[in-house]
């Protein structure tokens, strides 16, 4: 989750959202959590203000089955939660938000349906994602996108993805292989907002080389365009004005500068603070 200073105190985007998400992950790996969704957001402002990040911060709440059991039956194990928060810029690079990234389209594919579940953020995924990161980062790519094992587009290694063609947006259906986004359904929000027809379906790879913007969305991420994929420029190889226009509303509701919106959109719980 990421923390950002608003005008009315330190406030924490889709907190609801992250946290019931976290709670269905565990639920899905048969981790009787030991804390309810409001004590676990107590444990994030807490940590938030006891480490004075009120300039805004990452904050990455985590239970897992801690020292015990050495088989594969995890009952024996301990229910440990932490909740970790740091200073965390601009993920991607902060210029990339104007100018876009270069992603390679990565040689591994995402778990298939029933294998690792996509649903949930669990950490065992992120080995899956770690491969395709630093795949490519080897290429000299900032960012990859990822095919499920049926060839269609799935995702990044840590964003959703979506591809505007003829003013209209286009984004996978979550079909196991990814993750359901918070700032995917805000961006979809958003998109409708601005009157834009959405499709949700599945997106053949070739559909990206032809789209006339790509851009990324995760609370990390935050709405990232895509300017190359495979070193073939996408659109004019630079941000689209959609893209511009998602990101900077975007902006504006994390930045507690779109009160009105938050509400309107219910795109969120997007900001909650103790302090309101
Ligand atoms: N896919 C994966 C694999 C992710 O790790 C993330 C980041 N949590 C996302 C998509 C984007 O999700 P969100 O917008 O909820 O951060």
């Amino acid at each position: 989750m990421r923390c950002y200073q608003t005008p009315k105190g330190p406030a924490i985007v889709h907190l609801h959202g992250h946290l019931r998400r976290l709670l269905d992950s565990c639920k899905m790996y048969r981790i009787e959590v030991p804390y309810t969704a409001e004590q676990l957001a107590t444990a994030c402002f807490d940590v938030i203000e006891a480490n004075g990040l009120t300039n805004g911060c990452y904050i990455r709440p985590m239970v897992l089955r801690g020292y015990g059991a050495v088989g594969m039956d995890g009952k024996g194990s301990p229910i440990e939660t932490y909740v970790p928060a740091w200073e965390w810029g601009a993920y991607l690079g902060a210029d990339a938000f104007a100018t876009g990234i270069d992603c390679g389209t990565a040689s591994w594919s995402r778990p298939a349906p029933n294998t690792f579940p996509g649903m949930a953020k669990a950490a065992g995924n992120y080995n899956n994602a770690q491969l395709i990161k630093m795949e490519a980062q080897a290429n000299g790519f900032v960012e990859a996108v990822a095919l499920g094992t049926d060839g269609m587009v799935s995702e990044g290694s840590g964003q959703n993805i979506f591809v505007v063609r003829d003013g209209e947006l286009l984004t996978p259906p979550i079909n196991g292989s990814n993750l359901q986004g918070l700032t995917r359904s805000c961006a979809m929000q958003l998109a409708e907002e601005a009157g834009l027809r959405l499709r949700v379906e599945p997106v053949p790879r070739e559909a990206l080389y032809v789209a006339d913007e790509l851009f990324f969305t995760g609370t990390a991420t935050e709405v990232m365009p895509i300017r190359s994929l495979d070193r073939i420029p996408i659109g004019d190889g630079k941000r689209g004005p959609i893209t511009e226009r998602i990101q900077t509303r975007y902006q504006d509701i994390i930045n507690g500068r779109a009160d009105d919106v938050v509400d309107e959109l219910g795109c969120v719980g997007t900001l909650s603070s103790r302090y309101t």
